[in-house]
């Protein structure tokens, strides 16, 4: 299968939660801006040639695939009264309901849509996130985990038996890797920057259970990774454990706030990773003849960055050269820290390879 198109599906409905404080928090930059300006950026680059797609609004059903009837219960409520926090960094608003379940369904739709439509890539650009939402606990800006329903309707709908994730998204995806921790059937990876003050979760050690042990791979790399850590960790571990498990479709957890400019994330790289990203997706599409591919859009906080990051991967997707982008500068290198990453990323090998 070649990724010949690329699909962006949106839904007005994505600007309207806004997490009600008053001043500049988490909660603020998780905002609409984030999505217009990626929608802006694209409308200069028509030789993309991508098309539209509207997200149909998930249903109830949909969300009690992944999630427990409690958390649906406690969003609806909580939209109904207007506000309030749902958990850690999951301030609700009165929109937050409609919004979830659009930024839901636009996930599903990618999926469907990339399984009756091999060659195109679908992207769904939509917000909230999703990948902190674990089954029962919203958490850190998401609520529903979008990409684990996507996954999972599409694997009752279209019988899929076997999904990758790549999730490079800055921080640990614990909500999906949750999800998945015992389903043997889907293979989370996820590079992300580790969480050494706060729960720890996204170590390598941690590796999926019971007939799952080896399917779930984290490689937590320090602060400050730049564009070549994440270029050997693709290589290293990622290409080479997506190839092994013989997914019948790729899903990425797109989040671009491991860029250098980005105020939530603290990592080093630019849009030229992010073009790299996405021509090892599509070359591993082709090299393994997957039914579908699909991507589903996760953090990115600097509305100036994530234009240009989204471009780069979608350019990438597409096979096309790598784009000169105007994010695209010289930075500081410090080598112990590069030598640092290096070595975690050949822990995570050598640990992996005991369990795959
Ligand atoms: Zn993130």
């Amino acid at each position: 299968m070649t990724i010949e198109k690329v699909a962006i599906v949106t839904h007005p409905k994505a600007y309207q939660h806004m997490a009600p404080f008053p001043k500049p928090n988490l909660e603020a930059f998780e905002a609409p801006l984030r999505l217009q300006m990626i929608e802006r950026f694209l409308e200069t680059q028509d030789w993309l040639g991508y098309e539209n797609l509207k997200a149909p609004r998930a249903t109830k059903e949909d969300i009690l695939c992944v999630h427990s009837p409690y958390l649906y219960e406690s969003v609806r409520v909580m939209s109904l009264l207007g506000g309030g926090s749902l958990g850690e960094a999951a301030q609700a608003s009165p929109d937050l309901l409609r919004n979830s379940l659009a930024s839901v369904g636009g996930a599903i739709k990618s999926a469907i849509h990339s399984i009756e439509n091999s060659s195109v890539h679908a992207f769904s650009l939509l917000r909230p996130p999703g990948h902190h939402a674990s089954s029962s606990t919203p958490a850190g800006l998401c609520f529903f985990n979008n990409i684990a329903i996507a996954v999972r309707k599409m694997m009752q709908e279209k019988g899929i038996g076997k999904v990758s994730i790549l999730d490079f998204d800055d921080h640990f995806g614990n909500g999906t890797s949750e999800i998945f921790y015992a389903d043997p059937s889907v293979q989370y990876i996820s590079v992300h920057e580790y969480d050494y003050e706060n729960f720890g979760l996204g170590h390598y050690e941690e590796h999926g259970y019971g007939d799952a042990e080896g399917t779930n791979i984290n490689i937590p790399l320090l602060d400050g990774a730049s564009d070549e850590i994440y270029e050997y960790a693709l290589e290293r571990v990622v290409i080479p454990h997506i190839q092994s498990f013989e997914p019948e479709v790729i899903a990425v957890s797109a989040g671009f706030d491991p860029h250098y400019a980005d105020p939530v994330g603290n990592m080093n790289i630019d849009s030229r990773t992010f073009w790299k990203l996405g021509i090892e997706v599509r070359h591993l599409t082709e090299k393994l003849d997957v039914k579908g591919s699909f991507s589903v859009f996760e953090g990115g906080y600097n509305p100036l960055a994530t234009g240009p990051s989204a471009v780069a991967y979608l350019t990438g997707l597409l096979g096309k050269e790598k784009p000169k982008l105007e994010d695209q500068i010289e930075r500081e290198s410090f080598e112990s820290l590069d030598n640092a990453n290096l070595e975690i990323i050949d822990i995570v090998a050598e640990e992996m390879a005991k369990h795959s």
